[in-house]
């Protein structure tokens, strides 16, 4: 792949650390960010949830507050799903396994995009929300939460419809629209997010698209399910409800289901 070599997550150890015990569990105090996996996130139907209603939601959750979240950029929003990724999963990096998109070759392709770098492109994404194209006659911006929810509700998938929604100035009829569409997705490549790989067997090169929000949430889901799991288990084997269950530290939850399950009694 072509992304750059594993850096480290860039976050800071405040951001990174666990939530301390005495912390509120409701939304991340304000200016800072927070893992998924709070009592208050299992009310969230990760599964029921469109999409963008899905995001905005974690965003809420977790995020530092204080934005329209519908007006931030899709971008921007990706950039924070993937800090609450990194929070949640105590990971730096994705691990992806892809299909080989090559004629008759099913082979799996690993790939490990360093969230570091995708982080940096949301900053980048916050820096610059317009750009130009067909030789500066027309300036797009970039698509917002907003934009997401209003073309899923009208059903729009023609490229050329959803930048002709994008258009700050000038008129899209002047440029080539694949040739806007492409810029576009240059300029925005956390929307478009793909991984160049070579497969081994086949030779076949491709740029593999990742879909980052998707990946996102299924992680959340995932959480959810767990955190479901650990409060059944704990709650017939101790009869504790689901409030105090979801107030202990993870590692204690983690501890006590050792222990039930006959892993940790002379640790
Ligand atoms: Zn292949």
């Amino acid at each position: 792949m072509t992304a750059p070599g594993r850096v480290e997550a860039g976050l800071t150890s405040a951001e990174t650390s666990a939530p301390r015990r005495d912390a509120p569990r409701h939304h991340a105090p304000r200016g800072t960010w927070r893992a998924f996996g709070h009592a208050e996130d299992l009310d969230l139907d990760m599964q029921g949830l469109e999409r963008p209603t899905a995001t905005t939601a974690v965003l809420a959750h977790c995020g530092p507050g204080g934005t329209d979240l519908w007006a931030q950029s899709v971008a921007e929003r990706i950039g924070g799903l993937m800090r609450i990724y990194a929070l949640t999963t105590d990971r730096d990096a994705l691990e992806l396994v892809l299909g080989c998109p090559g004629p008759d070759c099913a082979t799996p392709l690993e790939a490990e995009v360093p969230i570091a770098a995708l982080l940096e492109m949301a900053v980048d994404a916050a820096a610059t929300p317009t750009m130009t194209a067909s030789a500066g006659a027309l300036v797009l911006r970039r698509p917002q939460g907003r934009d997401q929810a209003a073309w899923l509700a009208a059903g729009t998938a023609d490229p050329e419809q959803l930048y002709a929604d994008l258009v700050v100035s000038g008129d899209p009829a002047d440029g080539d629209p694949a040739l806007i569409a492409e810029s576009l997705e240059d300029f925005d490549p956390l929307v478009a997010f793909g991984i160049t790989m070579q497969c081994p067997d086949c030779g076949t090169e491709a740029n593999v698209p990742v879909d980052l929000e998707g990946l996102a949430l299924n992680a959340f889901a995932e959480t959810q399910a767990a955190l479901q799991t650990q409060v059944h288990q704990l709650a017939l084997a101790y009869g504790w409800s689901e409030e105090a269950i979801l107030a202990l530290p993870p590692s204690r939850r983690r501890r006590y289901l050792d222990l039930i399950a006959g892993d940790g009694a002379s640790a």
